[in-house]
């Protein structure tokens, strides 16, 4: 039997009828971790001893009936959680040997249902990028097609990469702008945003604190639910935590009941039908459209005319939040510190030195748009925009049930890490496919703007490469999305084993 080939669900079920230990199952992603880690680049931190430890602790609860609800399932978190004792970058040189004194709520929770830790994933700086290039350690390397050397897609990099190649069971994420959502799509995984509130920000490094959502990847729909069952919940020490969101959690434990198809109303934006789609990707999704329909569904047309502005609100909304957020990074607390003259040039030093040219470019905009000049105009004016936005999206939720789209306008093969106009962590890092970049913020952000739930699931293999379905639901019917979700992996019958990804 091959480990590491078992989805989470039926990695559960064998350690459940101690057919497997946790020992023997984490041992396995170790050594795969020490075969491809170096090469796919997907960790910052791999915390091997912990994971041992954590392992022979959950065998001793399952001799002895203790087990709790993921007991023994190895995962990676994305290194933006903090994790007490444990180097914790936000891929950033600012935070490179920073070790937190207190613990995510996400990440002590999923230790709270008895999860593995094997590490802390790889990622876009801060956040900040698509594109996998503006990490301090170097991008990740899409496990698909690696002779290419691709993009897996980010922020989420490192998570996405080690899921799909099998160097962790699941993982998780965060998604300001479609960080989840992106990389799931570009390397054949289920990634899950849920509703703003859900899974909670607190310890979670900030990017724009109003876009911010962590949420989980799996290999298929069931694992992303199991890994939000446990990872959901309300968190009272955070103010934008959802009192629901036990509910929710709660709802997501058993497993997901089907989801009549005879009767859902499934919208699809008119106005992202203009855009630029890969005719493979779109011709794959009409064919899962087509299938909906047979089956019962009712495929509805809705307007939501302001997703086409999406792209420049999320460039104001994000980089206005960043830029305040971030300036906590002075190197007076924590983090990189580089002496310099007196106060005011200790600060520039220490942030020169410890942030990258894409980040400080981020900043330095997002500092101008909150300037007196400029904050009426852009930010205010911003503002206002995402409320039209929302009323938008709650009227043509009014007409349909879920709205679906492509995840990304192209695959991976659009994304090669090897482009020497857009050099590593350089200020052109995000640049190299811009357009396809941009594109995919406007399938994906509205889901940000106005915090709903949204999933991308692998819907087909287009150009050789993965492309996900995107599904997005009313806030806080996380469920419903996933249950939909079922529906199209079914269809789908994608095959995402590691060893098939791979090659082996
Ligand atoms: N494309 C988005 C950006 O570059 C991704 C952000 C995210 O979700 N962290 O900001």
């Amino acid at each position: 039997m091959n480990l590491i080939d078992l989805t989470l669900t039926e990695a559960l079920a064998k350690l459940r009828a101690r057919e497997i230990t946790a020992v023997e199952l984490t041992t396995a992603y170790l050594d795969r971790i020490e075969k491809f880690g170096a090469e796919l680049n997907c960790y910052i931190t791999v915390t091997r001893e912990r994971a041992l430890a954590d392992a022979a602790e959950s065998d001793r609860r399952y001799a002895d009936g203790t087990n709790r609800g993921l007991e023994g399932i190895p995962i990676a978190m994305k290194d933006n959680f903090a994790t007490i004792g444990i180097r914790s970058t936000g891929g950033s040189h600012i935070l490179e040997n920073f070790i937190p004194g207190y613990e995510s709520t996400v990440s002590q929770k999923l230790a709270d249902a008895g999860c593995v830790l094997l590490g802390k994933t790889n990622m876009s700086e801060f956040g900040m990028s698509s594109s996998a290039k503006t990490s301090y350690f170097g991008p990740s390397l899409n496990p698909y097609n690696r002779g290419m050397r691709l993009s897996p897609g980010g922020s989420s990099s490192g998570s996405a990469t080690a899921v799909a190649a099998g160097l962790c069971c699941a993982a998780t994420g965060t998604d300001t702008g479609n960080s989840i959502r992106f990389p799931a799509s570009l390397c054949g995984l289920v990634g899950m945003k849920p509703s703003y509130g859900v899974c909670s920000r607190f310890g979670c490094f900030p990017f724009a604190s109003s876009l911010d959502h962590p949420g989980v990847f799996g290999r298929n729909v069931d694992d992303c639910a199991l890994m939000l069952a446990a990872a959901a919940g309300f968190e009272p020490q955070e103010s934008t935590s959802a009192t629901v969101a036990d509910k929710i959690a709660d709802s997501l434990k058993s497993p997901l009941a089907e989801l009549p198809l005879r009767g859902l109303k499934i919208g699809i934006i008119r106005e992202l039908e203009s855009l630029d789609i890969d005719p493979n990707i779109k011709s794959e999704f009409n064919r899962h459209i087509e299938n909906l329909k047979s089956n019962g569904a009712e495929i509805i047309k809705v307007s939501v005319p302001h997703v086409l502005d999406l792209e420049t609100l999320y460039m104001v909304i994000s980089r206005a939040e960043a830029s305040s957020n971030l300036a906590r990074l002075d190197g007076m607390r924590y983090g990189l510190r580089v002496e310099g003259d007196g106060l005011d040039d200790t600060y520039k030093k220490t942030r020169a030195a410890g942030f990258g040219p894409y980040v400080k470019f981020r900043l330095v905009t997002g500092a101008v748009m909150l300037t007196e000049k400029f904050y009426k105009d852009c930010f205010l004016q911003a503002t206002k925009i995402r409320r039209i936005l929302d009323n938008e999206l709650l009227a043509a939720f009014e007409k349909c049930d879920l709205i679906v789209n492509p995840t990304c306008p192209c695959t991976a093969d659009a994304a090669p890490l090897n482009n020497e106009s857009s050099p590593e962590n350089s200020l052109a890092a995000d640049e190299f496919s811009a357009q396809n970049f941009y594109m995919a913020d406007t399938l994906t952000i509205a889901a940000n703007m106005s915090g709903l739930p949204a999933a991308s699931v692998p819907m087909a293999l287009c150009n050789g490469l993965p492309a996900g379905l995107h599904i997005m639901g009313r806030r806080f019917d996380d469920t419903r999305v996933l249950q939909c979700a079922k529906h199209i992996e079914k269809f789908a019958a994608f095959d995402n084993r590691p060893t098939t990804v791979m090659g082996e």
